[in-house]
This record gives C-alpha cells, structure tokens and sequence, in this order.
C-alpha cells in the first residue's frame, strides 16, 4: 500500500503497538491519547506465546521477557484443595511458556517504540467522533471532546478501549454487554516465601463461581530500578457489590482470603488501606466485522471480553500486527485491505470470544450449579490427553476458530540473558 495518513485513537496495546507497525512501513501516522501525561499504571497480565511473537516482530521481546516472570503452568485448585485443572505449555511446546508481566512494562516498552519512530503524539486529546468533511476526499476529521477537528486522516484507527466512543460511528452491527462480575485487584511485593515453588505459575483458587482467587507473579515493574519481584493479586466480586465489600471493612475481607487460600497471606499484608484495593469491570463487545471503508477497530474496542482466558492484550498486538501486514500486500484499495483484515482476524476472534463467553459464568457468576458443573468435568477433562492439548493450546491462543487451524508462532529459542533498554 501506498504510504497513507493514519490517525491512531487511543495510545494503549492496541493503538501503540498498530502505531508502530505502521509507521516501519512507512505510513504517516498520529496518536491520538485522551491521557495527558501517560504513564505505566496496571495490575499484572499473561502475555501468551501469541502476544510474545507479535512483540518479537515489534523488537520488545528482550525487554518484557528480561522484566517479566516465565510462566509454565495454569493452575487452578477448589477450595478443598481438589485440583480442577493444572495445564502446562510445556505440553505443547518445550519452548513454550507465558510471561507474568506488569501491565506498566508492556506499556512502558510500547511508548519507548512510539518515541523511537517518526510518530506523532497528541496527549490530552478526546477523540469523541469521526467527520467527513468537504475537501478532505475520502478521509476522515477527527472531532474532540471541545469541537476541535484534527487531521484529516485517510486511515483511521481506533483503538479506544472497552469503553470506546467511536463505536456506534460504525454501521455494522455490534452489541456491548457490561459483565455483572469484576475483579479486585492488588500489586505487591512478592515475597521468597510466597514465590517458593509456585514463582513460575499463574495460580487460582476457586470455592464454586462466586469466590475466585487469582495470584500472578509479573516479575519486575516497570522503571530501571532493581526493584522487588511484584505479585499481582485478583479477586472475583460482583459489580453490584463493592460498596457493601467497602463497608464491610479490610480485615474482615483479608480474613476471608486468608482463611480460603493461606499462601496469599504474605501478599495481603501488605494491605493497609482500601484504597490500594482496585476494582475493574468488563465488557463483552460483539462487532460483526471490525472495519468500514476507512475505519478500522482494534483491541477492545472491537471485541473486549472478560479476561477467564487471559487474551485481551494478546489479541490487540495480534490485531495490530495483522493490519500492518494486510495493508503491507494489498496495493491498491484501502477499503479491499480494511475488509481482507476483517475477514482474517474473524475466525480467530470468533474462538476466543466464544470460549471467554461460555467459560466466565463457570468462575464468576450468579447460577452456583456451573460452578459444581465445572468441579465435576474439568478434571476430567484435563486427564484426557486430547482434550488437555485443546485447552493449553486455547491459553496459548493459538487457536484459529473452530476448524483446527492453528496460528503460527515464531519465538527465540533462548530467553534473554542480559537486561536490556526498553
Ligand atoms: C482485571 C483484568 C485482567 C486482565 N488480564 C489480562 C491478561 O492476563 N492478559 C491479557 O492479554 N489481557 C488481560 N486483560 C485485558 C487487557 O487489559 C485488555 O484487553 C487490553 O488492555 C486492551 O488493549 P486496548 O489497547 O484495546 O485498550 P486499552 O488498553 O483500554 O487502551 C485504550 C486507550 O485509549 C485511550 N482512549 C480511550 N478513549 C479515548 C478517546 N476518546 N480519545 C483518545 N484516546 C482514548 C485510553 O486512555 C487508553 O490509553 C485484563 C483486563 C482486566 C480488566
């Protein structure tokens, strides 16, 4: 494709990692970021061996794998100890592992590129819709939040979260359904003691779908200071419930996750106040294509789900490597590229938000029976042989819909030694 003006909304995995792509090959590209001095806040994620090729391409794999922890196994224990299942990458792949990495590093290693290329940054910008205009031809103006116009732009890319208000400028047809279940969250210190054996596992403890413990270790957070190893901390609550889990008070809560899983002690020590506490909601957002004529959605503004499955920023630098690469061989119509993209990220996107759909109300939930359902069938399921490969393959997020088809991943054979720059 012909060198084009694009305009990028929104400066997080999504829009940052699309922004570089775009820009190495030879696009004019603008950030547009709502945030005015963007700095590197988060709880900790899983960076599946998905996420870990498409930041190989972007050159960052040195620096998140140095910063993060390596995760080898998913393991997810009942209240009583029983195990419901425990999945290693190892199964797959003997190469193959997850990274526990804070939220912060991704996002300080993805701005780092931003400033490396020739991109222009515009912080402090709310995009809140898209014109045409007389004399832009076939771009578009971007309109903020106090009626400025910005661009035109030729390409458009947005990439404006969960929440995203530039959505509903699509004709196609979408839904937007909140989760009735969120996630406290809480980022510490991660003590020896606590690490021990379980340093390199995403650990879970669930007493049927309404009491969810998860711990991550993420490695280091983000900065170039030596800095402790950071445990990130989840805890499942109903949305309709965090002010009564306010009122109730800290102890009384710290109790409770004491009392169901005593290895997160440690961590939850290191919690003094409420306010240390974070709480997240989810979306489920259902797009039924993912571009118009010049428009393009990214990330979760496309297709936010829960994170059960752990994919979200997998599949934003999945989505974003694939539009540089569709418009890299499709030399003539933007929209052809726009809607070749649409239709190679389809099947992809399809397995994953079907599989978080259908999985969530089995963790975090208001029918207590799933979760029964799930303690009966799940360690069943993890003792087959095919159906354990089925479900590592899915938390690597390979799995390229529901024909078997399976992404390709090419990753080095040899995690990073030496601490490198983001
Ligand atoms: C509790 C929790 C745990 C999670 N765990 C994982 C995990 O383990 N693994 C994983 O892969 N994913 C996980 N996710 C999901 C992951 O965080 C998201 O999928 C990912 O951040 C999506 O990236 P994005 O770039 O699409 O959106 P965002 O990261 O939300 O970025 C959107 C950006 O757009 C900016 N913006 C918004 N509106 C405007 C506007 N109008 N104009 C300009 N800028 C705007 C915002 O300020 C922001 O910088 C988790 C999510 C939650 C809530």
């Amino acid at each position: 494709m012909r060198p084009l003006d694009v305009g990028v909304i929104g400066g997080g995995t999504a829009g940052s990692a699309a922004a570089i792509f775009l820009a190495r090959a030879g696009h004019r590209v603008t950030l547009y970021e709502r945030v005015a001095k963007p700095t590197a806040v988060g709880a900790g994620i899983t960076i599946q061996p998905t996420g870990l090729h498409v930041l190989c391409r972007l050159g960052l794999y040195p620096y998140v794998v140095g910063r993060g922890a390596r995760i080898d196994r998913l393991f997810c224990e009942s209240a009583a100890r029983r195990t419901i299942f425990d999945l290693s990458y190892a199964t797959v792949g003997d190469d193959l592992f997850g990274l526990g990495l804070h939220r912060g590093v991704l996002f300080e290693a993805l701005l780092a590129a931003v400033a490396r290329e020739s991109i222009t940054v515009k912080t402090g910008i709310e995009i809140v819709d898209l014109a045409r205009a007389p004399g832009a031809g076939r771009s578009s103006w971007f309109v903020d939040k106090h009626g400025e116009r910005h661009g035109p732009h030729e390409l458009v890319v947005v990439a404006d979260g969960a929440r995203s208000q530039l959505r509903d400028d699509t004709g196609t047809s979408k839904s937007v359904t909140p989760y009735p279940w969120g996630a406290l969250w809480f980022v510490g210190k991660d003590s020896r003691e606590h690490a021990g054996a379980e340093a390199h596992e995403l650990r879970q403890v669930v007493d049927g779908n309404q009491r969810f413990l998860g711990m991550l270790p993420t490695g280091r957070g983000p900065g170039h200071m030596p800095g402790p190893d950071l445990v990130s901390l989840f805890w499942s609550i109903r949305c309709d419930r965090v002010d009564e889990w306010r009122a109730r008070g800290l102890t009384a809560w710290k109790d409770e996750l004491a009392a169901l899983v005593p290895e997160s002690v440690p961590v939850l020590d290191q919690i003094e106040s409420a306010d240390q506490v974070l709480f997240a909601r989810y979306h489920d957002v259902v797009m039924h294509r993912w571009s118009t004529r010049n428009v393009v959605y990214l990330g979760d503004a496309a297709h936010a789900t829960s994170p059960q499955l752990g994919q979200g920023c997998n599949l934003a630098l999945w989505d974003a490597m694939v539009l540089a690469d569709v418009l890299a061989e499709e030399d003539k119509d933007l929209s052809v590229a726009l809607d070749r993209y649409s239709r190679t990220r389809a099947e992809h996107l399809a397995f994953y938000q079907f599989s978080t759909r259908m999985l969530t109300p089995f963790f975090q939930g208001d029918e207590a029976w799933l979760g029964s359902l799930r303690d009966l069938t799940m360690p069943l399921m993890v003792k087959f042989p095919i159906t354990n490969r089925i479900m590592t393959l899915a938390m690597l997020g390979v799995i390229d819909g529901f024909g078997g088809r399976m992404l390709q991943l090419r990753l080095p054979r040899k995690e990073p030694s030496a601490e490198v720059a983001p």
